[in-house]
């Protein structure tokens, strides 16, 4: 119903909020178990946000989170499952997709997102960057909050690490 979908889209990006997120990728975990097929995480989390919101202010912040969320979208299959999970944080449900065809997913949306300039009001473009980290269920089981904390100990390795980059928590 419209109440439904409309309780778990956020408004901002027309991505699925935390909350649709959570149950798709719930659903889609079960599925996974059944079939024991390979599935893989991506958390995504800008680069240094909170001086774009600082320097540019919070509605020009908001531009650049709709932009980010266009560059994986287009990037990304329709199986795929992506959602806003926090405020700069979106996550991506790859299913039957073995790890190293989600980090190859990943890179080619950090190099759009790299390569992309986005306009802003009386501003030179800007260029924003994101960090992803990648895991996936042969990695640590069907659990999905096992599937979640292992990407996002990835993606604070990539932060740790310089930023702008695709990082998983151990070498492929
Ligand atoms: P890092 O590179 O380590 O990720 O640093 P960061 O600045 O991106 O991360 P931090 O978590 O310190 O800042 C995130 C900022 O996102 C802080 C908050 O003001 C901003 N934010 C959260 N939700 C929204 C939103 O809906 N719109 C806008 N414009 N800003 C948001
Ligand atoms: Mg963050
Ligand atoms: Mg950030």
């Amino acid at each position: 119903t419209k109440i439904e979908k409309l309780s778990t889209t956020d408004e901002l990006t027309g991505l699925f909020n935390r909350r649709g997120v959570n149950q798709i990728i719930d659903l889609q975990m079960q599925q996974a178990k059944l079939t024991q097929r390979e599935t893989s995480l991506i958390m995504v989390d800008i680069d240094n946000f909170k001086k774009i919101n600082d320097r540019y202010g919070h509605h020009q912040g908001d531009v650049v989170l709709k932009h980010v969320a266009d560059i994986l979208r287009k990037n990304l299959r329709i199986s795929d499952v992506i959602g806003r999970y926090g405020g700069e944080e979106f996550v991506i449900l790859l299913p039957s997709t073995p790890i190293e065809s989600a980090v190859e997913v990943a890179e080619v949306c950090r190099k759009a997102l790299e390569q992309s300039a986005i306009k802003m009001k009386g501003n030179e473009p800007l260029h924003v960057y994101a960090c992803f980290g990648v895991s996936s269920t042969d990695h640590v089981g069907y659990d999905y909050l096992d599937l979640f904390d292992q990407a996002d100990k990835a993606l604070y390795q990539a932060k740790r690490n310089g930023k702008n980059q695709v990082r998983t928590v151990f070498t492929l």
